[in-house]
């Protein structure tokens, strides 16, 4: 018999907290019931494009490319860093759901990457960070615009290039992945790289022209 929680009837409290009682009856009442009109069984899942994003409230990768449900395969991590768990999310999007396109997408003050910066590498932030530490060691003179948008090329060409989870299906002209920083002062989408296209796997040099100063240092 699996445990009670199994036969919880429904109108039972479910223990939502003072603390966060009231969060939880405000997002419940801001539910929109896509019920009615919607035809009868389950949406088809054949998103276009899958996104490993940040975890951060304010770069909601559906919201910033205007795309409604069903559109994108989000994959948010604080950070946006290439996890085991994320890569065998974006590896289920690319295989089994036929995306042709993976779009790595930082943004600009973000918490990982100012931790990083500032050399908190270690508790239980760490498996989050560590990614970005290893950068900010090996280019300690970058600031965190510049080691965040680093930390993109660097996931892209992660996963795209030489033993990378994605790279056979590049070479077979199924798939393209695309570093992007989204500003939150500007409120734009500024891309990075993108793998085929602008990336070099011989020497892993950057190839692709920037029209961002900073990042002529950051490769
Ligand atoms: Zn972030």
């Amino acid at each position: 018999m699996p445990e009670q929680l199994a036969i919880v009837p429904v109108d039972h409290d479910p223990g939502v907290g003072p603390a966060g009682a009231g969060t939880w009856a405000r997002l419940l009442a801001a539910h929109v019931d896509r019920s009615a009109g919607r035809r009868r069984g389950v949406p088809d899942h054949r998103p276009s494009a899958a996104i490993l994003a940040c975890s951060d409230a304010r770069v909601p990768p559906s919201v910033i490319f205007d795309q409604p449900a069903g559109e994108l395969f989000v994959v948010r991590i604080a950070g946006n860093s290439a996890s085991a768990e994320a890569v065998a999310s974006l590896t289920y999007a690319v295989e089994v759901l036929g995306v042709d396109t993976i779009v790595v997408l930082g943004h600009t003050h973000c918490g990982a990457v100012a931790a990083a910066a500032a050399g908190s590498c270690t508790g239980a932030l760490a498996p989050i960070v560590e990614p970005i530490c290893r950068l900010a060691i090996d280019h300690p003179q970058l600031d965190p615009i510049a080691l965040g948008e680093l930390h993109v090329r660097r996931t892209v060409r992660a996963l795209a290039v030489g033993a990378g989870p994605f790279a056979a299906a590049i070479r077979r002209g199924e798939l393209s992945v695309v570093g992007a920083v989204h500003d939150l002062e500007e409120g734009r989408i500024s891309m990075l790289e993108t793998a085929p296209a602008t990336i070099n796997p011989d020497t892993s040099e950057r190839t692709v022209s920037s029209t961002i100063p900073h990042l002529s240092e950051a490769s």
